[in-house]
């Protein structure tokens, strides 16, 4: 998937760093700050008072504990039923150690099955290393990979303890030179049926998917004898080394959108010190298409999404400082989600860049979204039905008409 590979190897020069983030649409000005995870808004949903609501509780509560049935379309015991269990991976993991502080994935790397080996083994050629690094990625289920330069500034200021929600140490350890970035597609049809509960599910599957991947990529590396961390929300912001590792480009959405799978694809990444060969960021004309196009905001049912182009205003504190970005008002966006006990992906599902990009049209209007054709495309997308919420009954019925007997 990624070529226009360079050999270039880190610690990244400030004049490189400043040509990739060029390339990778990524502006820092001198207010930049690294994130505290403390501020990120699952983690104030437990200590930050100003915010803070019973519904945001209950929220989590439905995931583990106390599913939320009622009659609406989508919110039903088998929707809740089977968003839970896609989630069962990721909690798995994520619940072994959330009472010591260590939640896995999320306030914390995934712990090493194993450590380090003692015997290192010689990395002769990087581009054969990263070619198979990149293979057994996908081996292991990543859809998409690609590798970016260990950069300090997306490491969290802090993590955050799940016992007490104070700060902590990140503890990342010193000379990790690359990132392999992973992406994990989301199913396209339960995204169609957001908001529901068992459109949920396609994030919970990505998130056990990318547990599984993760958990054993950084496995294989470590048994090389070589530093790795397997790393989920926790530890680092993912978003700037997708855009660094050339998997996308980034949009008003405040999501990653991929030429594979547009919109509908979550990342993940390893941190190591293997010697590996970078990817060039690349861009898709999604920064241009954004500029005409309002859909996400117009769908939104919070108004939480920004119209003008990027800036670097911060609403609140769960916003990074000092990136010129689009940015969300993150505690309208987690209040629709409390109020719903599922998580929103609306403003994914009404993308335009939300398609199949397996079939051939598709990659014509690929093609044709870079042009000045976009802004028809988008009045072809208004008029079109794609994009609008379909019935989760739809979706059991799809179930049921394709399951083997
Ligand atoms: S996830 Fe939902 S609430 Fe949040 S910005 Fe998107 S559409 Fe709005
Ligand atoms: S809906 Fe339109 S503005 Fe929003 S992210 Fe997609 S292309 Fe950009």
């Amino acid at each position: 998937v990624n070529y226009h590979a360079d050999i270039n190897t880190s610690p990244v020069t400030a004049v490189d760093r400043e040509r990739r983030d060029a390339a990778a649409g990524i502006q820092t000005t001198d207010r930049f700050a690294r994130f505290s995870q403390r501020n990120d808004m699952f983690n104030r949903a437990f200590w930050d008072d100003e915010i803070r609501r019973p519904e945001m509780m209950a929220f989590f509560d439905s995931y583990r504990k106390t599913p939320s049935f009622r009659r609406g379309r989508g919110f039903g015991q088998k929707d809740f039923a089977l968003r839970n269990a896609a989630w069962a991976v990721s909690d798995e993991f994520s619940s072994r150690g959330e009472s010591q502080g260590i939640r896995e994935g999320f306030n914390a790397p995934l712990q090493p099955t194993a450590q380090v080996a003692s015997e290192q083994v010689e990395v002769e050629s990087r581009d054969d290393m990263t070619a198979e690094i990149k293979q057994i990625a996908k081996l292991f289920g990543a859809g998409i990979v690609g590798i970016a330069p260990y950069d300090p500034r997306w490491t969290y200021a802090n993590r955050v303890s799940s016992a007490t929600f104070e700060e902590d140490e990140t503890g990342l350890p010193e000379g990790l030179t690359s990132v392999v970035v992973l992406g994990h597609e989301m199913d396209r049809a339960l995204v169609d049926t957001y908001p529901s509960a068992v459109a949920g599910a396609a994030t919970g599957n990505a998130y056990s998917e990318e547990t599984a991947t993760v958990i054993r990529l950084s496995q294989y590396i470590r048994n090389l004898g070589w530093q790795a961390v397997g790393s989920m929300n926790d530890s680092a912001l993912v978003i700037p080394y997708a855009l660094q590792a050339g998997l996308g480009e980034y949009a008003r959405n405040q999501l990653v959108i991929t030429p594979e799978y547009g919109p509908r694809v979550r990342f993940s990444k390893v941190l190591t010190d293997l010697p590996l060969v970078h990817d060039q960021p690349r861009l898709l004309g999604v920064r241009r298409f954004c500029d005409v196009c309002t859909r996400c905001i117009d769908a939104c049912p919070v108004k939480a999404l920004p119209s003008g182009p990027p800036s670097d205003v911060q609403l609140n504190r769960s916003a990074i400082q000092g990136v010129i970005k689009w940015t969300s008002d993150a505690e309208k966006c987690f209040g629709f989600w409390a109020d719903l006990r599922s998580d929103c992906a609306i403003c994914l599902r009404v993308c335009p860049w939300n398609r199949d990009f397996g079939y051939w049209w598709n990659r014509v209007w690929r093609w044709f979204a870079r042009t000045p054709a976009r802004g028809w495309l988008i009045k072809l997308e208004n008029l079109s039905k794609r994009g609008k919420r379909k019935q989760s009954t739809n979706w059991w019925k799809r179930v049921k008409s394709v399951t083997p007997r």
